[in-house]
């Protein structure tokens, strides 16, 4: 193998930067040229692609987004984009793929393994929503500038002594909700994992008035419901109270990676270009136990689904847990 590209696809990620950098610098420590393939499978299908340089990717660790940018592309489905894909990667001699993005974007990798040509998944999206992983790059970042955000309104809550619901994203996951709904010591968490009672959650923001509170947090995941109807719904239960609702929406999606996510972004760089040259396809890497680890992409997606931290959703119900 002397040369190997990579892509990223699906939606961008803060940390999809030091990974493409730990790529570039394993290959050339291997002696490999890494070719970097611009817009997703799209920019692969049409030729968009060149040799990365040093250059490329100085000072990118810090940056959020993706240098290569990133597309969705359904057509990818279709075999005979996958067949123009590898003539693609033919016509430059690159002999390996490595594909950062989200379950959709390593099935794009596993179509192109299936039809002989090697690729490995390295998890990027802030949904944290891809089954086997603990961790997904990005999402460390997305929690943190979500936690920012509902510090901030919170200052303004306790003064007009207001409850404020918060949608955060996650899509169908509520990873970034209970994470960041714990951090923030949310009266509720609402994810499309747990089914919920509204006149509960009205019983929960009056009882922590009552206890001294001058003002409440519900963070929404935007998987369970759109804020204005959760707030609508909500208001007809506690009519005493001022609420407003606010979606963070893609603001949660930018600025610089946090550590966590440019060091688990580096090591999974740097380990795909590795299980490349051992001759491994069609399989994604992931963290477990702060390890780096590496999954099966049929075995895992198929037979698995993603879970949510149970444990910490429970804990934020026994902390809030007061009478009226
Ligand atoms: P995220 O959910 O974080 O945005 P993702 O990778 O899951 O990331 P998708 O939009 O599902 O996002 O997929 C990204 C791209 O991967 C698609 O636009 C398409 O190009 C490719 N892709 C998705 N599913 C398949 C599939 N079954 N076969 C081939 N390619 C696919």
């Amino acid at each position: 193998m002397k040369r190997i590209a990579v892509l990223t696809s699906g939606g961008d990620a803060p940390g999809m930067n030091a990974a493409i950098r730990a790529v570039l610098n394993q290959g050339m420590h291997h002696g490999l040229e890494v070719y970097g393939v611009y817009h997703g499978f799209q920019g692969l299908v049409e030729g968009d692609l060149r040799l990365l340089t040093v250059n490329d990717v100085h000072h990118q660790i810090k940056l959020g987004g993706t240098l290569l940018h990133s597309a969705r592309y359904p057509e990818f489905k279709e075999r005979k984009n996958q067949e123009r894909a590898i003539e693609q990667l033919k016509k430059q001699k690159i002999d390996g793929l490595i594909v950062i993005g989200g379950d959709g974007s390593f099935q794009g990798a596993l179509s192109l393994t299936k039809l002989g040509f090697p690729a490995i998944g390295i998890p990027g999206t802030i949904d944290n929503d891809i089954p086997g992983t603990e961790y997904t790059i990005g999402f460390d970042s997305a929690v943190t500038v979500a936690l920012d955000a509902i510090d901030k309104i919170s200052d303004t809550a306790a003064s007009h002594e207001r409850t404020f619901v918060i949608e955060v994203m996650g899509r169908h996951a509520g990873d970034i909700a209970i994470w960041a709904g714990v951090a923030a010591g949310a009266d509720a968490i609402i994810i499309p994992e747990e089914s919920f009672d509204m006149e509960q959650v009205a019983y929960t923001v009056r009882a922590g008035r009552r206890s001294g509170k001058d003002y409440s947090l519900i963070i929404l995941a935007e998987g369970a419901m759109a804020v204005d109807e959760f707030v609508a719904e909500f208001k007809e239960h506690v009519p005493e109270q001022s609420v407003r609702g606010v979606a963070l929406s893609h603001i949660q999606r930018g600025g610089a990676p946090t550590a966590r996510d440019r060091v688990f972004a580096t090591s999974m760089g740097a380990k795909a270009v590795d299980l490349l040259l051992e001759g491994q396809a069609g399989v994604y890497l992931g963290i477990n136990e702060e390890r780096v680890s590496i999954f099966d992409i049929v075995e895992t997606l198929e037979k698995n689904e993603h879970k949510v931290r149970e444990d910490l959703y429970k804990l934020n119900l026994e902390l809030t847990d007061r009478d009226l």
